[in-house]
């Protein structure tokens, strides 16, 4: 039998491409996100009492990547891109059904126009096709106890500098408040894929609308320009 599910809203997202998301939500806290909730969800009934919460589950599509398929083995970066592990053992976005869960912090619940709720420390891109919202409940979820597998640990994290350029492009913007801190918190989480290590290659990451332009060399990822991004 086949079911079929329909988005309850759409995130807004200073991620505008997979390359720089964090891999797991709560990693990079400075990240802000709107969930923009669709008609006939974005009645204030619907979320009456869920201001009282502070963390909410969001379920979501990997909407991205869903036509790419899955195989039972994945390779978790966490292993190094090398060892392999079954795809329910696993947090990959290609699932059998490509649906992710992600616990995040719930700022402000707006019912003013529409409905949408702020939330911080999300690992989703722009345009997330959201399926469901859940009261995160300390007492039965959180489990410090818990064995973790192989993600026994927050992953290490890199030393962030800017250069003059970056720093100077950074006063000139009129980028979003928290902007320098998003791009460190990014940074520090080393987005480059786990097999990659040239101390010479310029990357660029999209952040809202800017291509951040930086290398890492010796554990240290340095900010070089800050541009605009193309528009797709
Ligand atoms: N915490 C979630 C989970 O376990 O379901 C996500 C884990 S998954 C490894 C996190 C990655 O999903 C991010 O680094 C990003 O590359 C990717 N991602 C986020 N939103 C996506 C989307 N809408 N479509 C495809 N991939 C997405």
């Amino acid at each position: 039998m086949n079911y079929t599910f329909e988005p309850i809203g759409v995130i807004r997202s200073p991620y505008r491409e997979k390359f720089g998301i964090p891999r797991q939500p709560s990693l990079v806290s400075a990240a802000r996100m709107r969930l923009e909730l669709s008609p006939p969800y974005d009645h204030p009934d619907c979320v009456r009492g869920l201001a009282e919460f502070s963390h909410v589950w969001i379920s979501f599509v990997f909407h991205q990547t869903m036509d790419r398929g899955w195989q039972p083995l994945v390779r978790p970066p966490r292993l190094g891109g090398n060892a392999k592990v079954g795809v329910f053992a696993s947090r990959s976005t290609h699932r059998p059904n490509p649906m992710g869960l992600s616990l995040v912090e719930l700022l402000a619940v707006n019912v003013d126009n529409g409905v949408t709720l702020e939330l911080a420390g999300a690992d989703l891109l722009d345009g997330t096709p959201v399926l469901d919202i859940k009261p995160y409940i300390p007492f039965v979820e959180s489990r410090p106890e818990a064995s973790g597998g192989f993600v026994d640990g927050p992953p290490p994290q890199l030393r962030v500098e800017w250069s003059e350029a970056a720093r100077r492009r950074l006063d000139q913007t009129d980028a979003p408040a928290g902007f320098a801190q998003l791009v460190e918190q990014v940074l520090a989480q080393d987005p480059r894929p786990a097999y990659q290590d040239d101390p010479e290659r310029v990357y660029g990451v999209t952040l809202y609308c800017y291509n951040v332009r930086f290398g890492i060399a010796d554990g240290v990822a340095r900010v070089l320009e800050i541009l605009p991004a193309a528009q797709n």
